[in-house]
């Protein structure tokens, strides 16, 4: 696998807060892999029946330096549940005390906006795209609500979901590497 190392460096944790800053790409650097991303949400998102989401891809960001421009910007992310693809300042950031490995996330109410980091391997690629798409589904079968109201449920539906694709993953994946 050709793993982008792109970025793996940055603090973008801000520890007084448990926020970690990312910024929104235009495109995702690793042209090839956008491609076989674009034709596997259009492939889980039939096989779920949703309609095909947009996968906007984020990398990590320096936290101080997001931050400055978030307090800069006046279209910037009001919270950090807000769905960031809706605002034009590129830096949005995730509450996660926790410390999760952010590889995708789909906002609550998302308007069939899919976030996808960049810089990781093909098959972290396309599991985080089941998963957040799993997301969408959750959305569209129980209404937007739910995800907020059975996080632990729904993450774990989400993991297992994304788990059962694996082996497709790998023989999608298995041609080009
Ligand atoms: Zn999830």
């Amino acid at each position: 696998m050709g793993r982008v190392t792109r970025s793996t460096e940055v603090n973008n944790f801000d520890d007084s807060l448990g926020l970690y800053w990312y910024e929104k790409l235009d495109e995702n650097p690793d042209q090839a892999l956008a491609s076989i991303a674009l034709s596997f949400t259009q492939h889980i998102s039939s096989h779920l029946g949703i309609n095909p989401s947009s996968v906007h891809w984020f990398a990590k960001a320096d936290a101080a330096y997001a931050a400055g421009c978030r307090r800069a910007s006046d279209d910037a992310q009001p919270s950090p549940l807000d769905d960031p693809v809706l605002y034009s300042c590129p830096y949005f950031r995730i509450s996660d005390p926790g410390g999760i490995v952010h590889h995708g996330m789909t906002p609550f109410f998302s308007c069939g906006h899919v976030l996808i980091q960049t810089g990781l391997s093909s098959q972290d690629t396309l599991k985080a795209i089941a998963h957040e798409c799993y997301h969408l589904y959750q959305d569209w079968l129980r209404g937007p609500q739910w995800r907020q109201d059975h996080y632990e449920v729904a993450e774990t539906e989400a993991a297992g979901f994304a788990d059962s694709q694996m082996n497709e993953i790998e023989s999608l994946l298995s041609p080009v590497d």
